[in-house]
This record gives C-alpha cells, sequence and structure tokens, in this order.
C-alpha cells in the first residue's frame, strides 16, 4: 500500500516568523494523522521550519536544488547544503521552474540523479500547458517529461521517488482537473513507469495530484484509485485550510 502523502508548496511566501507561527498552528491538527505530511518552504525558512516541527511527524522539503555538488552558480542551493539542515524531501521541475527559471526535462533528469545520490527525496512535477490541453497533446507532453526525466534512472531508484501530476491550467487557478481526469493521467503515468522499469516499481511510486487543491475538494481526489496525495500550493499557506486536506474524509 502507498501512504498518502500531503505536501504543501509555500512558493516564494512566509518569513522565518511566519513560519514559525504556521507550523506551531498545524502541529496539534495533525498530530494523529497516519497520512505523510510535508512542508516545502523557501530556502530562507528551512532552519526555522525544522526547529518548529520538532516533536512532530511534520517533515520539511526544499522547492528546488542544484543538479551540481558545488562551485560557481550564484543563487543556487545545493543537497549538501539541504541535507546540512535535515531537509528529506525535495521538489524538482516544478511548473513555475520550468516556465521561468529554464528548467527542462534535462536538468529536471540532472537534478533529480542529484537528489537521488545526495539521499534526498525527490518529488518530480510533470504536467500540460492549457494549450497542449487543447491541442489533445496532454500524453505526449506527459510521457516526455517522464521519459527524459527518469533518463538513466535504475528501477530502484525509481521506486524511491514520488511524482505530482501538476496540470498547469489548475495550478493557482482555482480550476481544478476532475477527480476521473486526474486519476486517468496518473494512470497513464504509472503505465508508463511500469514500462519503462517495471510493475513493481511503478506500483511503489506514490504519484500526487496538484491544481487548485483545497480542504473541500481533496477527498474526491483520494478517493480515485491510483491518486496517492495532494501537492498544495495556495491552501497549503493557512494552517487550518491545510490541516482540512491533511485530515480529509475518507
Ligand atoms: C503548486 O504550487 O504546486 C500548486 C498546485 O498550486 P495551487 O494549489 O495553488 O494550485
Amino acid at each position: 500500500m502507498r501512504k498518502p502523502l500531503i505536501a504543501g508548496n509555500w512558493k516564494m511566501f512566509k518569513t522565518r516568523q511566519e513560519a514559525k507561527e504556521f507550523l506551531t498552528e498545524l502541529k496539534p491538527l495533525c498530530n494523529d494523522t497516519s497520512r505523510e505530511v510535508l512542508l516545502c518552504v523557501p530556502f530562507t525558512a528551512l532552519e526555522t521550519a525544522k526547529k518548529a516541527v520538532r516533536g512532530s511527524k511534520i517533515k520539511i522539503g526544499a522547492q528546488n536544488m542544484s543538479w551540481a555538488d558545488e562551485g560557481a552558480f550564484t543563487g543556487d542551493i545545493s543537497a549538501a547544503m539541504l541535507l546540512d539542515i535535515g531537509v528529506d524531501y525535495v521538489i524538482i521541475g516544478h511548473s513555475e521552474r520550468r516556465a521561468m527559471f529554464g528548467d527542462t526535462n534535462q536538468t529536471v533528469n540532472n537534478k533529480l540523479k542529484q537528489a537521488i545520490k545526495n539521499g534526498l527525496k525527490p518529488i518530480v512535477c510533470v504536467g500540460e500547458t492549457d494549450a497542449e490541453k487543447e491541442a489533445g497533446k496532454t500524453q505526449e507532453v506527459l510521457y516526455k517529461q517522464i521519459i527524459d526525466g527518469f533518463d538513466g534512472l535504475t528501477e530502484e531508484e525509481a521506486a524511491g521517488t514520488i511524482v505530482a501530476y501538476e496540470p498547469i491550467w489548475a495550478i493557482g487557478t482555482g480550476k481544478t482537473a476532475t477527480p476521473e481526469l486526474a486519476n486517468n493521467e496518473i494512470k497513464f503515468i504509472r503505465n508508463k513507469l511500469g514500462k519503462r522499469f517495471s510493475d513493481k516499481c511503478a506500483n511503489k511510486i506514490r504519484i500526487l495530484y496538484g491544481g487548485s487543491v483545497k480542504a473541500a475538494n481533496f477527498a474526491s481526489f483520494m478517493a480515485m484509485s491510483d491518486i496517492d496525495g495532494g501537492l498544495v500550493g495556495g491552501a497549503s499557506l493557512k494552517a487550518k485550510e491545510f490541516a482540512g486536506i491533511i485530515n480529509y474524509e475518507k
């Protein structure tokens, strides 16, 4: 069985003080959950967040990382720096990084290998734009993102990854995919991972849905056969709303 993962992505929101306040409020609201809870916070809040979640099961992740060990990469953050703070997870290839900061399937692949080499758990984001969807190209795009992004990985390495299917037209727009559509694309992704690696491997990979998830709609996604959790942007910024997502009713 794949354990549900509820991952928040704060994007470029929250100072250290705000992070501390949020986590202090969230902690008692998800004490009893059997689900895995993760918050991917800005680099500057990682250390504060790690300290603030002590004594709880909440995990802390980063939103990006470098593919290089170290060197002349102004503004970048290495895996070693994340490990130094005790970070477990890292988002790779979020659509905002692909659209605005030059991430490609190739750099996603490099970053993914670097994360795995360093023992960080990667959440690889894939998803199509509105135009690609309208042109009937969703699965072509997803296929390339998966095949190129996972290039060169062993079956064991792939099995330890997490994928987030995030249709770009649903991110921050309030326009969610229907649970059926999301499940269908997630099944497609799992099927391709199964063909590329093995069914056993693909059945171990958690595949999340992301795109305007909120407490009011999350249960309908989690009722689907292949959706293993959520990657949550806007709704992860308010502790009560995020707790409502974590504690969705089956
Ligand atoms: C995201 O940032 O990955 C995301 C899905 O954002 P939102 O939940 O706000 O659509």
